[in-house]
């Protein structure tokens, strides 16, 4: 039979209210019964509220701790964007310091840095296959008249369009820069020497014929080339140095001129 606590409660206080119970042992084992029971229901309750508050503690606890992971996690990953940034903005200044560092500033050709690096590369490449290379060295002749007559603005000028020409002419052939001043190297690989020679030739006489106009004035210049070829197995200096006395003797002989060492 299912008990009713309600009722149960309601019969329990008649009977011990009741004066013909007075002074019964039932009656006193009854309400010390009763007065147990309400203690016992008493501490259940107490338990529970603290069951309760100890309960929404923890998850107030959870809750601010699952908050400050989140904006913890959330500053991470900012200073990890903030880091990939810089990291990136680091690499682009690394790669740009390095290009300057290979590039002439007034022309924008390799320089005398890049021009080496290429040369001892081409040598590399030469005495494994045993095949030469071709090395010009050219000088733009009295370059100095140029800057006494117009300025040293168009000096520049000038050596610049000299650049584009020489890029031009050379273009997927080999390399040129700028070796130092009015001085360009020229280096062709793969070719024969035949086809070198023609090139170089070719570019001296385009240049001496080219009317270059700069800011109203129309000038030209004539340039000097000594050309070299690399023989495998001997030092790059060699080359060099033998295209330099090509250099020099054009001058010696007139200038306007391409001369083989
Ligand atoms: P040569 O035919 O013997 O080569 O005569 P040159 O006058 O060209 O030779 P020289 O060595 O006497 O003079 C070279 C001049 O080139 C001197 C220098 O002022 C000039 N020069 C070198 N670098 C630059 C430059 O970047 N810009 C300008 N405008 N001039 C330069
Ligand atoms: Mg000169
Ligand atoms: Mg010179």
């Amino acid at each position: 039979m299912k008990v009713d606590p309600g009722a149960l409660e309601k019969r329990i206080q008649m009977l011990l209210d009741d004066k013909q119970y007075q002074g019964h042992p039932l009656r006193e084992a009854l309400a010390q019964l009763w007065r147990l029971n309400e203690e016992q229901w008493a501490r259940v309750e107490r338990i529970t509220q603290l069951s309760d508050s100890y309960q929404a503690m923890m998850m107030r606890r959870e809750h601010s701790l699952s908050a400050r992971f989140d904006k913890q996690l959330r500053q991470l990953e900012k200073i990890t964007r903030i880091s990939d940034r810089y990291q990136r903005m680091l690499r682009d200044m690394n790669l740009a310091l390095e290009e300057a560092s290979f590039l002439d500033p007034l022309t924008d050709l390799p320089n005398r840095r890049m021009l080496m690096r290429r040369l001892e590369d081409e040598v590399e490449n030469s005495n494994k296959s045993q095949h030469g290379f071709a090395v010009t060295m050219l000088d733009v002749d009295y370059f100095k008249q140029v800057n006494d007559s117009y300025g040293h603005q168009v000096g520049d000028e000038v050596l610049m369009r000299l650049g584009q020409m020489m890029q031009q002419q050379v273009d997927e052939l080999g390399i040129c820069g700028r070796w130092g001043g009015e001085e360009f190297l020229l280096l062709v690989a793969n070719q024969d020497d035949t086809r070198c020679l023609q090139l170089f030739d070719q570019l001296q006489r385009h240049i001496s014929g080219a009317s270059i106009d700069i800011a109203g004035i129309s000038l030209s210049v004539t340039v000097s080339l000594g050309v070299s070829f690399f023989r495998p197995g001997e030092p790059l200096d060699a080359v060099l140095n033998r295209a330099d006395n090509a250099l020099y003797e054009a001058k010696q002989t007139g200038r306007n001129r391409m001369l083989r060492a």
